[in-house]
C-alpha cells in the first residue's frame, strides 16, 4: 500500500543512515533529495558559474542531467551519466551547496523532480530539510530529526574520519552551525519543523534506537 514518508532536519542528525534503513524496513523506496542540490551544485562548480550570481546557477542547473535511484540499499547518483556520489560529499560541494540550494528556481527545478519521483514510488521515504513544510505537504508521516550542534559536528566528523577526508571538530563543527543558520535564514524554503511533524531528538539515542521510535511513529 502507498505510504509517503517525509524526513526532515539539519545535518547530522544521522538521519541520511537513519532514512535509508528505515525505508528498507518498511519495504519502501529512498530519495535522499540533499543529493540533489549537491550535484546541482557540483555542476555549478564545474561550470566555474559566480555563486554570488542567482541568475548564472539558475542558467547552469536548468536542464541538469541528473539521474538518481532510489533503492535504499543502494546508492545511485549520476551527472550526464557519470558517478558523482563520491564528489558530492566532497568539502568544494558542501561549502557551496548553501548558496546554490538558495536559488528559487534551482529548488522548483528539483522540488518538481521529487514530486514526480515520490508519485513512481508510490511507497517512500523521502529526506530532506523542506520536505514536510514544501514538497510533500500531504505526506502520510511527517518526521523532524533534530540533535545538539554539538552531538551532530561529532558525527559528521566521525564520518569524515571514516571515510578518509581528515579529523577537524572545530572546523567541522563551524560548518555545522554555518550551515544551519544559511539553511534556517535563507529566504526560500527556510529549514523549519512543520507543524503536524513528529520531534524526534538523536542526540541520546543509537541508530537502533531512532529506527525502532521512528518505525513506531510510522506504523500508528
Ligand atoms: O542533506 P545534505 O547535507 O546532503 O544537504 C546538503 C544541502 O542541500 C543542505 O545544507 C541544504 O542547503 C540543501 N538542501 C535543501 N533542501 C533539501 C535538502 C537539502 O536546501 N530538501
Amino acid at each position: 500500500s502507498p505510504l509517503v514518508v517525509a524526513m526532515d532536519g539539519p545535518s547530522g542528525t544521522g538521519k541520511s543512515s537513519v532514512s535509508r534503513r528505515l525505508a528498507a524496513r518498511l519495504g519502501a523506496r529512498y530519495l535522499d533529495t540533499g543529493a540533489m542540490y549537491r550535484v546541482a551544485t557540483l555542476r555549478v562548480l564545474r561550470t566555474g558559474a559566480d555563486l554570488a550570481d542567482p541568475a548564472a546557477i539558475a542558467a547552469v542547473v536548468k536542464d541538469l542531467p541528473l539521474a538518481i535511484g532510489t533503492d535504499p540499499s543502494r546508492e545511485s547518483i549520476a551527472l550526464d551519466g557519470e558517478d558523482v556520489s563520491a564528489e558530492i560529499r566532497g568539502n568544494a560541494v558542501t561549502k557551496a551547496v548553501s548558496a546554490v540550494s538558495a536559488v528559487p528556481e534551482v529548488r522548483e527545478q528539483l522540488v518538481a523532480l521529487q514530486r514526480e519521483l515520490t508519485a513512481a514510488a508510490g511507497r517512500i521515504v523521502v529526506e530532506g530539510r523542506d520536505i514536510g513544510t514544501v514538497v510533500l505537504t500531504d505526506a502520510d508521516a511527517k518526521i523532524y530529526l533534530t540533535a545538539s550542534a554539538e552531538a551532530r559536528a561529532t558525527r559528521r566528523n566521525q564520518q569524515n574520519i571514516a571515510e578518509g577526508r581528515g579529523d577537524d571538530y572545530a572546523a567541522v563543527l563551524a560548518d555545522v552551525q554555518r550551515r544551519d543558520n544559511l539553511d534556517s535564514t535563507r529566504a526560500v524554503s527556510p529549514l523549519r519543523a512543520a507543524e503536524d511533524a513528529v520531534l524526534v531528538d538523536t542526540s541520546d539515542l543509537s541508530m537502533d534506537e531512532v529506527i525502532d521510535e521512528l518505525y513506531r511513529v510510522v506504523a500508528e
